[in-house]
């Protein structure tokens, strides 16, 4: 029996990226990671070489700059043509969630000041009050790892679980609410 030709076509299309670049709007691969954050070193952007340079030379630009240094930094970049913000305001995670280009957000949408539309804002603030509760609950602050947070989450399922209350009504809410905190910062963290 004589096996099918490969179609050399076929064999000459490169195989698609696994992984696109994280920077808006870019097609390349995303094959080199850097840290989300200073307080999120296991959360990873992917880019292609040429942004994860660029993502690397701000990182650097702003290493060993307080919060504030990089708000009057970044502002100062900005009053010109742009309405001034706080930065909190800008990107919503805040000086905890540090989004070193305010530009780079994890579903890799650009959202630089004007661009970003009011819906989106809203939906970005949601979403940072919801993470930010879900800590509260958790009681935990970042940086969040996966073991990290699941190590928690079984600490605290044992301790609320109703049947360690004797089937305590109080205690089945508290475990909802648990489980809705994990949902979020499973959502939100390292994925
Ligand atoms: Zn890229």
């Amino acid at each position: 029996m004589r096996r099918q030709p490969i179609d050399p076509a076929f064999l000459a299309e490169p195989a698609p990226p696994a992984r696109l670049c994280d920077h808006p709007g870019c097609e390349a691969g995303g094959d080199f990671r850097a840290p989300r954050s200073r307080l999120e070193l296991n959360c990873y952007y992917w880019f292609c070489l040429e942004h994860v340079r660029a993502y690397n030379l701000a990182w650097n630009y702003y290493a060993g700059m307080s919060d504030a240094e990089i708000e009057a930094e970044i502002r100062r970049d900005t009053v010109w043509h742009r309405p001034t913000w706080r930065l909190g305001e800008r990107h919503g995670p805040g000086p905890q969630i540090r989004d070193h280009f305010g530009v780079y957000r994890s579903n890799g949408q650009a959202h630089g000041g004007e661009r970003q539309s009011g819906q989106a804002r809203q939906a970005a603030a949601r979403a940072n009050s919801a993470r930010e509760q879900a800590l509260a609950v958790f009681d935990l602050e970042p940086p969040l790892t996966p073991t990290h947070l699941k190590a928690r989450y079984k600490v605290l399922v044992k301790l609320h679980h109703p049947d360690a209350h004797g089937g305590d009504k109080a205690a089945e809410e508290k475990l909802k609410i648990i489980n809705q905190a994990y949902a979020t910062l499973k959502a939100s963290y390292c994925n």
